[in-house]
């Protein structure tokens, strides 16, 4: 990328999770784990649509996914994917010593690296939930991004530190560091709109018209190209969500009017990239 291209960017990411996603909730019967196969199925459709359309994207990709699934795994290499990296087994960092997520975090890198031939770039922590232990080893590992935080909409910006809410005073906010953030939040991901999931505790209802969601997200676009040059926004996706012919021809109905508003479609590797050579996206007036 030479330069922040307006009216926007959009980057399509894709959580190739599998059965993982389940094992991370202990539902390993037979019905869940095989909710996780059902992205082995889809992702062949989302490579096939995507590089129809000649549009770039990025897959963050458990290692047990590419263990479990090396062939399709294979199919997104091929079809020109980045690929980052999201844990061995979809573990929740935060219930994790450092040597339990140190060990995932090298084993899923070099996984990643096998199947790729080169060093991850970017990662996305499973479930989002990005701890103080996780920033400490992406950096020791030379990550260039996360996308797990939700400090903007639009922007690029550094991670922080060492930050401390002391509870009687202000948030005294650490130093920023190397690593890059490029945001998402969960308003912008396909799992809690279009997710059925009877957890032990709650019902999480999701199975809502992937066109409501679609025009959510395209109000968000609306909203960016209006008032914000070279803004970026971040989509994630399940495969395993995603993955139904309903949805698929609602994505393609999204990204038809995407086309229509001249967005432009980078990996995040390409945004990190841009902004670690200082491009600057997402300024407001
Ligand atoms: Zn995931």
């Amino acid at each position: 990328m030479d330069a922040p291209n307006p009216p926007g960017h959009l980057c399509l990411s894709f959580d190739f999770d599998g059965p993982s996603l389940w094992m991370m909730r202990k539902m390993t019967t037979a019905a869940p784990v095989s909710r996780g196969e059902f992205g082995a199925v889809a992702v062949p459709r989302l490579l096939r649509l995507l590089t129809k359309r000649g549009i770039p994207s990025t897959f963050f990709i458990p290692g047990h996914t590419i263990e479990t699934y090396p062939d399709v795994c294979k199919m997104v290499v091929d079809a020109g994917c980045e690929v980052g990296i999201h844990g061995y087994a979809h573990e929740m960092n935060a219930l994790q010593n450092e040597s339990e997520e140190r060990a995932a975090m090298a084993r899923s890198i070099d996984l990643v690296e096998q199947l790729t031939g080169r060093r991850p770039v970017g990662y996305r922590a499973p479930a989002g939930d990005l701890t103080a232990q996780s920033i400490e080893l992406l950096i020791e590992h030379g990550l260039q991004y996360d996308s797990s935080l939700m400090g903007h909409d639009y922007r690029p910006y550094q991670v922080r530190s060492g930050d401390a809410l002391p509870g009687d005073g202000p948030a005294r906010w650490g130093p920023e560091s190397d690593l890059i953030e490029l945001p998402w939040s969960w308003s912008n991901d396909d799992y809690p709109y279009l997710e059925f999931v009877a957890f032990k505790r709650m019902i999480m209802p999701g199975l809502a018209r992937p066109e409501d969601m679609f025009s959510n997200w395209m109000g968000d676009l609306r909203w960016m190209v209006r008032e914000v040059t070279a803004g970026v926004l971040t989509l994630v996706f399940h495969p395993q969500v995603i993955g139904r012919g309903h949805r698929l021809l609602a994505l393609e109905a999204f990204l038809d009017q995407a086309a229509d508003l001249g967005i432009v479609y980078n990996t995040m590797a390409e945004v990190a990239d841009g902004h670690r050579r200082g491009l600057a996206f997402g300024i407001e007036a």
